[in-house]
Parts: C-alpha cells; sequence; structure tokens
C-alpha cells in the first residue's frame, strides 16, 4: 500500500506514522508514506497557497492550482495511475471499519488535507473520489484525519500485524465490539480474571468471548446490533439480555 498525503505541514504527518507499527511496516516495505508539501507546487512568488474567499467572510481559503499541480505531478510520476483521492472534511461520510477495509484493497491512496476555511471547491471538483470525515466536529486540518484514517486502513493490509488474525477479531468484526482482554497477573488489587479464561477449554473461552461481545454492544453501542451477524442461538442470547435491561435487571455473565 501507497500512502500520498497532499498537505501544507508534511513533516506533522511524517513525524506521526514513523513510530510503532506503522513505523516498522514502513520499514519492511509493506508500506510506503510519502508526505507532499503542496506549497512546493504554488507558482506566487511569495509562496502564498491561500487567499480571501470571494464574497467576503471569515479566514481564508487554499487555492485551486498549487493543489491540483501537486496532484498531476503524483500522477505523472505513478506512470498515468490516477488514484483515489480521499478529502479530509468533516462534511464527508463519517469513516468507520467497513470503509477502512475496502479502502485497504487499493494499491495507492491519495489523502488531500484541507486548512484554513478549506479548499477552492473547484479543485474539489476536479481530483476528489471521497469526501471522509473522522466526526461531526471541526479540526484546524486534516494531517490528524488522514493520520487516523492511514492507520486504521494499514491495520488491515497484509503483514503490517504480526498476527493478521488481530485485525479479523476487535471491534466492529461482525458489528459487535470485542469482548474484554485480560493479562497476568492472575489476581490485581483483588480483581480476579474470570475463570473461564484459565480453563483451557477454547471452545467454551470462544462462547464466552462472543457472549460478553453481544452484552458490551448491547451496553454501549445497540446501534450496532441491527447489522451483527449473529447465529440462532446468539440472538437468542440477545433477546435475553434486552429483556433483563428492559426488566432492569443487572446481566449476568452467562444467561
Ligand atoms: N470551513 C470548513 C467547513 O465548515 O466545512 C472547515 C474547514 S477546517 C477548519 C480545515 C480543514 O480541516 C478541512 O478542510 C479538512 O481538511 C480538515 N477537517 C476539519 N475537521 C475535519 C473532520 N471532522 N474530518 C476530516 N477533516 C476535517
Amino acid at each position: 500500500m501507497n500512502y500520498h498525503i497532499l498537505t501544507l505541514f508534511p513533516d506533522m504527518v511524517r513525524d506521526g506514522l514513523n513510530t510503532s507499527i506503522i513505523g516498522r511496516a514502513v520499514e519492511k516495505g509493506i508500506l510506503s508514506i510519502e508526505a507532499i508539501n503542496i506549497r512546493d507546487y504554488t507558482k506566487e512568488k511569495h509562496g502564498h497557497v491561500d487567499d480571501k474567499p470571494y464574497g467576503g467572510g471569515a479566514g481564508m481559503v487554499m487555492q485551486a492550482a498549487p493543489v491540483c499541480d501537486a496532484y498531476k505531478a503524483l500522477c505523472t510520476r505513478l506512470g498515468g495511475k490516477r488514484p483515489r483521492v480521499l478529502y479530509m472534511t468533516p462534511q464527508g461520510r463519517v469513516f468507520n471499519q467497513s470503509i477502512a477495509r475496502e479502502l485497504s484493497e487499493e494499491e495507492n491512496l491519495v489523502f488531500l488535507c484541507g486548512h484554513y476555511e478549506g479548499i477552492d471547491e473547484r479543485a474539489l471538483e476536479m481530483i476528489v473520489t471521497d469526501s471522509l470525515s473522522i466526526g461531526d466536529y471541526v479540526l484546524t486540518g486534516g494531517e490528524l484525519p488522514a493520520m487516523v484514517m492511514i492507520d486504521c486502513i494499514s491495520r488491515l493490509v497484509p503483514g503490517v500485524l504480526n498476527n493478521d488474525l488481530s485485525a479479523e477479531i476487535e471491534s466492529f468484526h461482525d458489528n459487535l465490539l470485542e469482548y474484554p482482554q485480560y493479562t497476568r497477573p492472575e489476581i490485581y488489587e483483588g480483581r480476579q480474571v474470570p475463570e473461564i479464561l484459565l480453563s483451557g477449554h477454547h471452545k467454551n473461552i470462544d462462547m464466552w468471548r462472543r457472549q460478553q461481545s453481544i452484552k458490551r454492544t448491547l451496553e454501549r453501542r445497540p446501534d450496532l446490533l441491527e447489522n451483527a451477524l449473529l447465529t440462532e442461538k446468539e440472538r437468542v442470547f440477545l433477546q435475553e439480555l434486552t429483556r433483563l435491561a428492559k426488566d432492569g435487571d443487572k446481566f449476568s455473565d452467562t444467561v
């Protein structure tokens, strides 16, 4: 997977993505991350890339030409390929795990980071294929959203995680949240690890974990359950949990 980030702050992106799992995947050559400075493509003699908005109003707007020229130069370097361009914007579709999964299949992805009041609409019309947001709030720039998405997509690229299965069975897999996790010691400040996890009985552990996932999703993100992939038995389990919740009874660990 090759990421190309169009930004006014290339150092921010490089510094933010060169450590831990992502940094190691870059070193291994599984990922490449290129931060392209949009400012390098301005033809203005003072290096300006922004100007006042037509019609008046607060702030500055990034000009179309340097953005489009940076993208065109990238396409030329890629031998005429025109990779998907993801514009980071609070006005976009809210990014989630299934969008990440779909994007992880691409060979090249371009992240376009806005700043100030955003980017001249004509550049967006000309090059953007997808508008994506990381949530209903406004940040100062698209760099953090790009880093969030790159981190998430990269975990789904084969070979990036030591164990590819860990990306398979965590939160949002089957539209459920992940079960609780524990590690040593067995007792911490009087709190014991659930007995079943020490039993060595893998089938029962798997069942317990699935039940905990369902329970946790019902408690924390019931909206996900509508599209959760559940077996018939798990549906019955969920109905029972829902009934207990409605009656005001506390969930027990096993129903
Ligand atoms: N004036 C724009 C609006 O009201 O939609 C907001 C511009 S914001 C201050 C500057 C840049 O930050 C945007 O162009 C975008 O790239 C990025 N940005 C801000 N919030 C974001 C979010 N929630 N998700 C993705 N990108 C965001």
